[in-house]
């Protein structure tokens, strides 16, 4: 069955497009976190970071960054997050590949935070997290 996005590049459903080439499409999403909170999708349907192809990943951050120059010029945000949830528990809803372009403003109602461990771990602990992802890098 297809994704939702791939029924927003089909027509079959109604989207704000912002943008369209051969790979890749962007439209507000639904929610409008802020006004001009915009998805960048790929038009195939690759479900997370991990199956997207060598062309794909070369494009993806220059329209990425030519969509955040635009909402910035557009809304005048005071900033903008940029990211990518891969996985349930990174909280993906749609398990086809995008980037969500949020404006953001001081004191506006969106929470992104983290725990701070950082008087909890030893410099070695950082080291030997540090070296498992250096050996995995490929
Ligand atoms: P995720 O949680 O996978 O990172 O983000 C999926 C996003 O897709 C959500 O922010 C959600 O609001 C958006 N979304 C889900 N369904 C639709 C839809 O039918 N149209 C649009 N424009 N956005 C949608």
């Amino acid at each position: 069955m297809s994704t939702i996005f791939t029924k927003i590049i089909n027509r079959e459903i109604p989207a704000a497009i912002v943008y369209e080439d051969d790979s890749f499409i962007a439209f507000l999403d639904i929610t409008q976190a802020n006004p001009g909170h915009t998805l960048l999708c790929t038009k195939k349907e690759y479900p997370n970071i991990f199956e997207l192809p060598i062309d794909i990943l070369e494009k993806i951050f220059v329209i990425t960054a030519k969509l955040a120059k635009a909402i910035n010029i557009a809304f005048k945000p005071t900033g903008i997050n940029i990211l990518n949830n891969n996985g349930k528990a990174a909280s993906q809803s749609v398990f086809h590949y995008h980037i969500h372009i949020i404006p953001r403003y001081d004191n506006d109602k969106i929470k992104i935070e983290w725990p701070d461990y950082s008087q909890t771990y030893l410099k070695d602990d950082l080291e030997k997290r540090a070296n498992l992802i250096k050996s995995a890098l490929l």
